[in-house]
């Protein structure tokens, strides 16, 4: 086996690197991992034993100074996210950060000007738009198929695992709560298939048994697009016994897809128009997160685009942040991009 080319580093000893991007970091010929920093060296060190990475480290700059890093991949708590992000650039590496991007736009664009700047590639982890299911919805709506889109609803309540019950829940300082969480997934989901921004959003949050110290564990609101479209979204942390799914409804016809709001490359799409209904049938159903590091290395040797820019990060975490402001003031809230 020849050996990787592009060496990752993973900033954060997380469950979403050892669940998902480690083994699709691992799956791609072209890249391997060679460390992890954590906040703790027993931690981190514990956590490269366990996952087979030769390096940890607890100090951000010798981290960064590791020649044998190439690109990072960010997937601490939520308000971390900017200024290793930063000082990634600066010190020349590649960026996968994971969402939201930060807690406030000024840092999240911060986070893409610094990699603009030293040339480095950057981008975001929102894993539901590499979805066949999503992407063959995407091609179908610019093909017209259910003609003018009027009105999408999305199903994205949930109930949070156990092993993650921890500072989405009680830590507002980190970025928890299920907006920067999950509604910033439905934003970056809904400009992809309508291939359109949010114009402004209201939305109303609730505590419904999990979340502490004011923060939301469940969410409901509208989103409303520029060329007129309105989405309506249900996020929830609390919610154990629904199906995940999203619905956009045309002049021409409706898609309905089912089981698509999810980390695995599962789920069906259905196209009814002129009284019928038929299965969308789909193309291969890669691994949402292999499609995601596949399109990254492309870009960083200079084939293609992350498949979710950082220009896409700082859109989601915009409409995020109106959502949130939304369930403050219980006003309609414009989006600022910029
Ligand atoms: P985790 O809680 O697993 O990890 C976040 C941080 O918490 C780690 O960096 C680690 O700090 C610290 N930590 C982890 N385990 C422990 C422990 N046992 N004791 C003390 N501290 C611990 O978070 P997630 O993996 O769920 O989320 C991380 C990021 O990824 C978030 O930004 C989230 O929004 C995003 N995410 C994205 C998903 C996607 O599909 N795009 C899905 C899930 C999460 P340290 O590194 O210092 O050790």
């Amino acid at each position: 086996m020849p050996s990787p080319t592009l060496n990752w580093g993973l900033i954060g000893a997380s469950d979403i690197a050892k669940t998902r991007m480690i083994p699709a970091i691992r799956s791609q010929p072209d890249s391997g991992i060679t460390a992890v920093l954590s906040s703790s060296a027993e931690r981190g060190k514990q956590y490269a034993d366990e996952n087979k990475i030769p390096k940890a480290y607890h100090d951000l700059d010798a981290f960064l100074r590791d020649p044998g890093i190439d690109v990072v991949y960010i997937s601490t708590t939520n308000e971390l996210h900017a200024s290793q992000a930063i000082a990634a650039a600066k010190a020349g590496k590649h960026i996968l950060s994971d969402k939201p991007l930060a807690l406030n736009l000024t840092d999240a664009q911060a986070m893409v000007s610094a990699a603009n700047d030293k040339g480095v590639v950057f981008g975001t982890n929102h894993h539901l738009r590499n979805a066949v299911t999503h992407r063959t919805m995407r091609q179908l709506i610019k093909d017209g198929a259910i003609g003018k889109p009027l009105a999408a609803r999305v199903f994205h309540a949930v109930y949070l695992p156990p092993r993650l019950q921890g500072w989405r829940l009680n830590r507002p300082e980190a970025g928890g709560g299920v907006i920067l969480d999950i509604t910033v997934h439905d934003a970056d989901t809904l400009h992809f298939l309508l291939d359109d921004d949010v114009q402004d959003v209201i939305a109303r949050s609730a505590q419904q048994g999990l979340g502490q110290g004011g923060l939301e564990d469940a969410v409901m609101g509208v989103m409303y697009f520029r060329n007129g479209t309105m989405a309506m979204f249900h996020d929830a942390f609390t919610i154990k016994h629904a199906q995940t799914g999203v619905e956009v409804h045309g002049t021409e016809g409706s898609l309905i897809a089912k089981n698509v709001m999810t980390q695995d490359p599962v789920g069906e799409v259905y196209l009814t128009k002129n009284g019928a209904t038929s299965e969308v049938s789909l193309g291969p159903r890669e691994d949402l997160y292999v499609h995601i590091i596949r399109h990254f290395n492309n870009a960083v040797i200079g084939k293609s685009q992350p498949f979710v820019s950082g220009q896409d990060g700082i859109r989601s975490l915009a409409v995020g942040l109106a959502v949130l402001e939304s369930t403050k003031t219980a006003q309609r809230v414009p989006v600022r991009y910029s």
